[in-house]
């Protein structure tokens, strides 16, 4: 094979940033994601085992955020998966719906492993919320919330930092300035707005997706709802300010994605494992059954984070060819808005 020469370039060091999904299952059905399609899975839950063998692999990582599609603490190890990762000396991170936090769970979140958490509330409505994540209810999940702030201040760890966050949606756009008053007057520490990954256009998308395309093509807010946005960001930034609340916000315009590359280095930057053990570009595909890599937990992380189906992804996203998954993708802003 003499005069063949691989190319230095497309090969890729492993990221110091890694995100494994413990649960790829949630516990509420929400309209705009697909966490409950697997609702009734029965194998969505990573073994700690699987977990650990994982880390062993992605030696040179000094962070890790335990999130996914899935609600996280469905699993019943779910803390030790904050232990295990924080004594291999990591920064951890993860985000829950918070429905599910005892008071067990919480003592053992504000212990000092867990660096940060994330919680979805996709609005300040009870009706809404209810409306939007089926199953779910907001007194409960802000009583919890209360707690969990409460036995942080008594642990006087000052960990984790709490962030809220809301994908953004025509139902809900109008409403964040009240949520970011509500999270500042709980004590929340951050405030974050994304928009929906992205309108799963692909005619490959796998049926069990079309309702959630069909709700995500109808709330995504377009060039019309611009200035009704546009305004809700600037009282949230205002608020924020007045709050004592870390804001951050996406683009209001929209996503370039046909750039590749220039607009999302996802693949490159973070690694993303499934419940299931198979790697994913990245945490907007949602499930392996869209797009994936090879599996991580059989073939080995390194095989997987180099081999062909991953070179091959990364090349086209360079090469400005971008796979059609990544065509209707909102990592860089709002497709159409
Ligand atoms: S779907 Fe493609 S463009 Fe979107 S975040 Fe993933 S890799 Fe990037």
């Amino acid at each position: 094979m003499r005069g063949v020469v691989f190319p230095v370039s497309s090969r890729v060091k492993l990221p110091d940033k890694v995100q494994i999904e413990p649960v790829g299952k949630c516990n509420l059905n929400c309209r705009m994601c697909p966490g409950g399609i697997r609702r009734n899975s029965k194998q969505a839950f990573m073994p700690l085992e699987m977990f650990d063998m994982l880390l062993d692999q992605f030696k040179q990582a000094r962070e890790i955020q335990l999130r996914g599609l899935g609600e996280p603490m469905l699993h019943p190890a779910f803390t030790q998966f904050i232990d295990l990762a924080a004594r291999r000396g990591l920064k951890v991170g993860t985000a829950t719906n918070l429905t599910l936090l005892s008071e067990k769970i919480a003592n053992s979140l504000v212990a000092g492993a867990l660096d940060s958490l994330t919680i979805f509330i996709e609005s300040p409505s009870e009706t809404t919320y209810g409306w939007l994540c089926r199953d779910g209810r907001l007194s409960e999940v802000l009583s919890n919330l209360e707690m969990l702030l409460a036995r942080r201040e008594s642990a006087g760890t000052g960990k984790p930092r709490v962030t809220v966050t809301s994908y953004i949606m025509r139902e809900n756009m109008a409403q964040l300035p009240q949520l970011v008053e509500l999270a500042g007057s709980l004590g929340v520490d951050a405030f974050t707005a994304e928009h929906l990954p992205g309108t799963m256009e692909e005619p490959a998308l796998p049926r069990n997706y079309r309702p959630v395309r069909d709700f995500v093509a109808w709330q995504m807010p377009t060039a019309e709802d611009r200035p009704v946005l546009k305004e809700s960001f600037s009282k949230v930034r205002n608020l924020g300010r007045k709050n004592g609340v870390e804001v951050t916000l996406p683009p209001l315009g929209p996503g370039r994605n046909g750039n590749g590359k220039k607009d999302c280095d996802w693949p490159w930057r973070e690694a993303f494992v499934s419940s299931s053990g198979k790697m994913m570009p990245c945490p907007n595909v949602g499930t392996p059954d869209r797009s994936h890599m090879g599996n991580a937990a059989s073939e080995g992380v390194a095989s997987v984070w180099n081999g062909p189906r991953f070179s091959d992804f990364r090349n086209r996203l360079s090469e400005g060819d971008p796979p059609e998954i990544c065509r209707h993708c909102s990592t860089a802003g709002a497709p159409g808005a």
